[in-house]
C-alpha cells in the first residue's frame, strides 16, 4: 500500500501557458536589450579608454619635446621655468617658434597638461623628483620608452605613461617623464551610461513582460475558447455548440476548423450508433415477441396437443435461425469497419474467386441461369481478404435471386481497365426506385419490410457490401429502374505486380512465422 503511495506520480503544478508565454517573450526581449547594452557599453568604454591613451601619449611627447633641448642632467633649476607656469615670466610675451621661453598654458599640447585628472611628474636621472604638477604622484618607475599602463592604487585609478628624456644636444639620458591621468571624465561618463543601462533595464523589462503578457493574453483567447466549448460538451455531450471560428488564417483558425469537424465527425459516430443500438433493438423485437407467442402458446395448449407442439417449435426454430443469423450479421457489419487493418496485405485473384462463387450459387439455385461474363486474360489481383469477396459476391447474387421474378437470370461480368477492376452483377427483377437506390445500403433498411422478411432478409446484406468495398478502397454503385430490374457495380483498384510481389512477399514471411510458431506449440505440448 505504502509502495503504491510512494509510486504514484505527484500532481504537476498548474503554471498558465499565459504566464509562461508573458515570461518567454519577456525575458526574450530583456535579454536582446541585455546583449545590445553590453555590446554598447564595452565599445564606449574603448573608444574613451583609446581617448585617454592618446591624451597620456600627447601630453607625454609634449613634456618630453619641451625637455630635450636640455643638455645636462635635469635639475630643479633647469625643469621648473619650462614647465611651471607660475615661475614663467616671459607668460605675456609668448613669442611664437620660441621655444626656449614659451608659456606652457599657451601651447595647446600644455593646454592638455592643465585638465585637472593629469599629473606631469619629472625625476632626474636617479630618480629624484624634480618637478610634480599636481599633488601625489604616482610609484616611480624607469622606463626606456613610452610605456602606457593602467593602474590602481588608493583613491587612484587610470592611465600612467612613462618615459626617458634623452638631450638633443648630448643624446644622453637626462631625465624621466611620468603623466598620470586619474580618467575623471571616463570614470564620470561611464557611471553615467551604467546608471543609464540599469534604468532602462528595468524599464525594458517592465515593458517586454507587459508586451508579453498582451501578447499571450491575445493569442490565447482562442485556446480559452476552446477549453471552454471542451468543458461545455463535456457536461452536456448531445450539445451541438460549435467553437466560434476567428477572424484570421493561421494555425490556430486552423485548430478550430479542425476541432469543429472533429466534434461533428464524433457527433455522427455517436448519432449512428444510437441509431444502430436503436434499429437492433427493434430488430430484434419482432423476432423475441413471435417467439414469446409460441412458447406461450406451448405453454397453454402445446403439451397436450402434438399438432400445436410442432407447429410452435417448427416456427421458434425457425424464430431462432432467424435471430441468429441477425446476430451473424451484425457481427459482420461490425468487422467490416476495420478490414483494412486487420487484413492489410490480403490478396486475392478476383477472376478466380468470381467464377468459384458463380458456379457455387449455380449449384445452389439450378433453375436460374446464371451468366459470367469474363473479359479478363489472367488472374486479376487486388488488395481484399478472400472470404470478403466471396461474402460481397454472395450478397449481391442472393439479393438479385430473392428480387428477382418470371425472369430467372442473373448476370454477372467482370472486366479491368487499367488500374482498375470492374465487376456488374444484373438481375432482370422488381427492381429499386430512384428515391431507395441510396438508401437501399443503409443498415436495416428494406424496400418492402414483410416481403423480404419473409425471404429471410434483415437489411443488412447491403451495408455489410458497402462498408467491405469502402474498407478496401473500392466502390459500390447501383443502377435500377422498378420494374426492369437492377444492375449493381463494383469497382476495386487493381494490383500492380510490382506491389502484388510484395505483398505475396509479405504473406508469405507471415505463414512461415505462423508455422514456427505452431511447430514450437506442438513441440512443447509433446514434451
Ligand atoms: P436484405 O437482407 O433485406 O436483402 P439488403 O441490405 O441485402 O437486405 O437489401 C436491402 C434492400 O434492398 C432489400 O430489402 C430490398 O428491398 C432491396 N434490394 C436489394 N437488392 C435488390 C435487388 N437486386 N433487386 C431489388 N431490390 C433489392
Amino acid at each position: 500500500m505504502a509502495e503504491s503511495v510512494q509510486d504514484s506520480p505527484k500532481p504537476r503544478r498548474f503554471v498558465s501557458l499565459r504566464w509562461r508565454w508573458a515570461a518567454t517573450v519577456g525575458f526574450g526581449i530583456f535579454l536582446t536589450f541585455l546583449v545590445f547594452s553590453i555590446i554598447i557599453y564595452g565599445v564606449m568604454r574603448q573608444t574613451l579608454i583609446a581617448q585617454e591613451k592618446s591624451t597620456v601619449t600627447d601630453t607625454v611627447n609634449a613634456v618630453r619635446s619641451r625637455l630635450t633641448p636640455v643638455a645636462d642632467n635635469l635639475t630643479v633649476s633647469s625643469v621648473r621655468p619650462l614647465l611651471d607656469s607660475s615661475s614663467n615670466e616671459n607668460f605675456d610675451q609668448y613669442i611664437p617658434g620660441d621655444t626656449t621661453h614659451r608659456s606652457i598654458f599657451l601651447d595647446t599640447t600644455f593646454e592638455k597638461m592643465s585638465r585637472e585628472d593629469i599629473n606631469v611628474t619629472v625625476y632626474d636621472k636617479k630618480g629624484a623628483l624634480l618637478f610634480n604638477s599636481r599633488s601625489t604622484p604616482q610609484r616611480f618607475i624607469k622606463s626606456p620608452h613610452l610605456t602606457i599602463k593602467a593602474e590602481r592604487n588608493g583613491h587612484f585609478d587610470g592611465l600612467v605613461g612613462r618615459t626617458t628624456v634623452v638631450s638633443d644636444s648630448t643624446g644622453r639620458r637626462i631625465g624621466y617623464i611620468q603623466v598620470a591621468d586619474s580618467m575623471t571624465n571616463f570614470h564620470k561618463t561611464m557611471n553615467r551610461i551604467t546608471g543609464t543601462i540599469y534604468a532602462v533595464s528595468v524599464a525594458a523589462l517592465l515593458i517586454s513582460a507587459m508586451v508579453g503578457f498582451w501578447m499571450a493574453a491575445r493569442f490565447l483567447k482562442p485556446i480559452k475558447r476552446i477549453t471552454t466549448m471542451i468543458d461545455k460538451i463535456n457536461s452536456e455531450p448531445q450539445s451541438d455548440s460549435r467553437i466560434e471560428q476567428i477572424d484570421s488564417n493561421d494555425e490556430l483558425s486552423h485548430l478550430i476548423s479542425e476541432f469543429n469537424a472533429m466534434l461533428d465527425r464524433i457527433q455522427r459516430f455517436i448519432d449512428q450508433q444510437s441509431d444502430f443500438v436503436g434499429d437492433v433493438s427493434h430488430e430484434l423485437r419482432t423476432p423475441v415477441a413471435v417467439l414469446e407467442g409460441h412458447l406461450q402458446l406451448l405453454n397453454r395448449w402445446g403439451k397436450d396437443d402434438p399438432e400445436v407442439l410442432d407447429e410452435s417449435l417448427t416456427a421458434s426454430l425457425q424464430e431462432v435461425a432467424r435471430m441468429k443469423s441477425l446476430i451473424q450479421e451484425m457481427l459482420d457489419l461490425t468487422r467490416a469497419d476495420q478490414v483494412d487493418t486487420q487484413f492489410p496485405t490480403a490478396v486475392t485473384d478476383v477472376r478466380a474467386v468470381t467464377s468459384q462463387v458463380v458456379g457455387d450459387m449455380q449449384m445452389i439455385h439450378p433453375d436460374f441461369n446464371i451468366t459470367l461474363e469474363d473479359e479478363l486474360t489472367g488472374e486479376t489481383w487486388v488488395q481484399i481478404y478472400r472470404n470478403h469477396m466471396e461474402q460481397v459476391l454472395i450478397i449481391l447474387i442472393d439479393n438479385a435471386i430473392k428480387y428477382s421474378r418470371d425472369r430467372k437470370e442473373v448476370h454477372v461480368s467482370i472486366a479491368s481497365s487499367h488500374n482498375e477492376v470492374d465487376l456488374a452483377i444484373q438481375d432482370f427483377g422488381e427492381g429499386i426506385s430512384p428515391e431507395n437506390v441510396q438508401r437501399v445500403f443503409h443498415c436495416f433498411y428494406r424496400v418492402d419490410k414483410a416481403r423480404s422478411r419473409e425471404k429471410g432478409g434483415n437489411g443488412l446484406g447491403l451495408a455489410i457490401a458497402k462498408q467491405l468495398i469502402d474498407g478496401y478502397h473500392g466502390e459500390i454503385s447501383l443502377d435500377s429502374a422498378v420494374g426492369s430490374g437492377s444492375v449493381f457495380r463494383i469497382a476495386l483498384p487493381r494490383l500492380t505486380p510490382e506491389r502484388l510481389k510484395e505483398l505475396q512477399k509479405l504473406n508469405e514471411a507471415d505463414s512461415e512465422d505462423a508455422e514456427a510458431v505452431i511447430g514450437r506449440d506442438i513441440k512443447n505440448s509433446e514434451l
